[in-house]
This record gives structure tokens, C-alpha cells and sequence, in this order.
């Protein structure tokens, strides 16, 4: 009999317990997750990169790699020389997501003994590459504790406000947290990633979607969202649009938004959004009275009426 091989997110997950294991890192651990704690459990060791021009220890090979990288280089990885190097001067949640993205190229084992740059293109979540795409998912891995996140976020009612509060504690980007809620949570939520800049057509105010994302269960109850809403996402769906099209970061008023979704035809969910001034993020989740308990009426017997 053959085994199956291991899907490459299995192995994701497993490099990052056991890079966290090797660290000392349990769920009593301080937040931030301690990021220096699992560079030197690795035997990295962490130098800045600011402008590669005035760094003379640079090694040579990876001065080579670097030149060919367009844009800023915002982080880089020299597996021989035990050190990764990250640019400090981006704002302090990028910083620990390019930390974390070079320790995963370092503890991947098949990406293992290159010399490695990125940029702000192979650091996106949605990068075109699989490797960068795998390095960017330890590094989510690592950053939210693996399940240590969502379980903390769970223990409180679904809303965008929660992942929002949790930012500042995890060390993340609202982006990266609302994202990993939605994503990870076990209640019924979507996500939806919306450009800011308007287009008015036909008297409706639209902005792209760039990417939606959801929780295992919505997905069980009611498909995938991203068919059901198109390319376009407009205020005729989501009344609160242009509480999106914020230049600097704003959260907007819940609203209704009725979907005619694959599953379950017509459903009526609740969206709150938050813009960060570069992407719209809204949350939909099921619009429902039930939060409590079912009201059961009960007989002079104290069994229940049906
Ligand atoms: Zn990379």
C-alpha cells in the first residue's frame, strides 16, 4: 500500500509547530508571538537591511540574488551565513510578517539553502508564486499561534470588531487578522476584499472585489460567496459602501445585505466593513435573533411541547 504525500499546507502547518515547539512557544507564551525566540532556536540571526548599497557584509551571493529583485527589497534570507535581514523602517506588523515569511523559507525543508530576496510583491498573500505563497502561510501559521488565535477570537460573539481589537496584542495588520479570522473561525463568516476607489455606473457606486475568503461552516451552509457577488461589489448590495472609501482607516455601520447565495437561495446576512485606506474589507456573517438559547416552551410535567 503507498501513503498519500502530504498536501504542502500539512506540512506548512507541521513546520511551524515544530519551529515553534523547538522555541519553547505554548499557548501560555506572551503575546506577540516572540519571533527572536524562533530565529534563534533556528540559529538564525537577524540583521537589518535598510539600503543594500551600505551594506558591505552583504554576502556576495546574495548581493547577486538581490540585484535582480525590482522594487525594494524588504527582507532577504543567506542560509549559509545562518542570517536573515529584514527592513526595520516598514511599519512594526510588516516587519514581523517579513520576519516570519524568511524564517519559513529557512524551516521549509524544500526550500532550504537558497539565497533568497523579497519584495513587496512576493510578501503579498496573493503572490503568483507557490513558494513565496508557502513562506507567507507559515509565517500566518507562526504569527497567530496556529489555533491559539482563532480559539482566543471564538470565545467572543462574531463581529468585526474582534479581530480588529485583536490586532495590537498578535503584533498583526488589520488586513492579516481580519483575513485569518474569517478565515479560521469556526462561525459562519465571509470575508470580502474590496478596492476603495469608486466607479459610478448606471447610478450605483461600485468597487472591485479582489478576493473573498470563508470559514469551513459558511462554506458547509452556503457555498462559496465569491460567484454569488461577481466581480463588482456595489451599494445596491452593500448599502454602507461608501463608508469603504475612506482614505484612512474607518469602520462602517453594520447593514443588512440579502444574498441569493447557491445553497440556501435568498439569506439575509449582516456586514460590517473596515477600510485600512488601500482595501475594503466587509464581514458578512448570518443575520439572525437566535444568539441565545432557543426558547423551548415546557409542560406542567416539565417534558417539552413539541
Ligand atoms: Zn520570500
Amino acid at each position: 500500500m503507498t501513503s498519500t504525500p502530504e498536501l504542502p499546507h500539512v506540512q506548512i502547518r507541521k513546520a511551524a509547530r515544530a519551529a515553534m515547539r523547538a522555541a519553547g512557544i505554548d499557548p501560555e507564551t506572551p503575546l506577540p508571538i516572540p519571533l527572536a525566540d524562533i530565529a534563534t532556536a533556528a540559529g538564525l540571526e537577524r540583521a537589518m537591511l535598510v539600503d543594500i548599497a551600505d551594506e558591505p557584509d552583504l554576502p556576495p551571493s546574495l548581493r547577486g540574488v538581490l540585484a535582480k529583485i525590482s522594487g525594494r527589497v524588504l527582507g532577504a534570507l543567506a542560509p549559509p551565513e545562518r542570517r536573515i535581514y529584514v527592513d526595520t523602517t516598514q511599519p512594526a506588523a510588516r516587519v514581523r510578517f517579513t520576519e516570519a515569511h524568511e524564517i519559513g523559507h529557512d524551516a521549509l525543508p524544500w526550500h532550504r539553502d537558497a539565497y533568497r530576496g523579497d519584495n513587496e510583491h512576493t510578501l503579498h498573500r496573493d503572490t503568483e508564486s507557490a513558494l513565496e505563497a508557502e513562506a507567507n502561510a507559515f509565517a500566518a501559521e507562526v504569527l497567530f499561534g496556529l489555533e491559539r488565535f482563532s480559539e482566543q477570537a471564538d470565545g467572543y460573539r462574531p463581529s468585526l470588531d474582534v479581530p480588529l481589537a485583536l490586532t495590537a496584542d498578535w503584533g498583526t495588520s488589520a488586513h492579516a487578522t481580519v483575513r485569518r479570522y474569517a478565515e479560521t473561525s469556526r462561525h459562519e463568516l465571509a470575508l470580502v476584499m474590496t478596492g476603495v476607489r469608486p466607479i459610478t455606473l448606471g447610478g450605483a457606486q461600485h468597487v472591485p472585489i479582489w478576493n473573498t475568503f470563508e470559514s469551513l461552516s459558511f462554506v458547509k451552509r452556503f457555498g462559496h460567496i465569491g460567484p454569488v457577488l461577481g466581480r463588482r461589489l456595489t451599494d445596491l448590495v452593500y448599502p454602507s459602501l461608501s463608508g469603504l472609501l475612506s482614505s484612512r482607516a474607518a469602520q462602517t455601520e453594520h447593514c443588512d445585505v440579502t444574498l441569493e447565495t447557491n445553497v440556501r437561495g435568498k439569506v439575509k446576512f449582516s456586514a460590517q466593513g473596515f477600510t485600512n485606506g488601500r482595501v475594503g474589507m466587509v464581514l458578512l456573517r448570518r443575520r439572525k435573533l437566535d444568539l441565545g438559547r432557543r426558547l423551548q416552551l415546557v409542560g406542567p410535567d416539565g417534558l417539552p411541547l413539541s
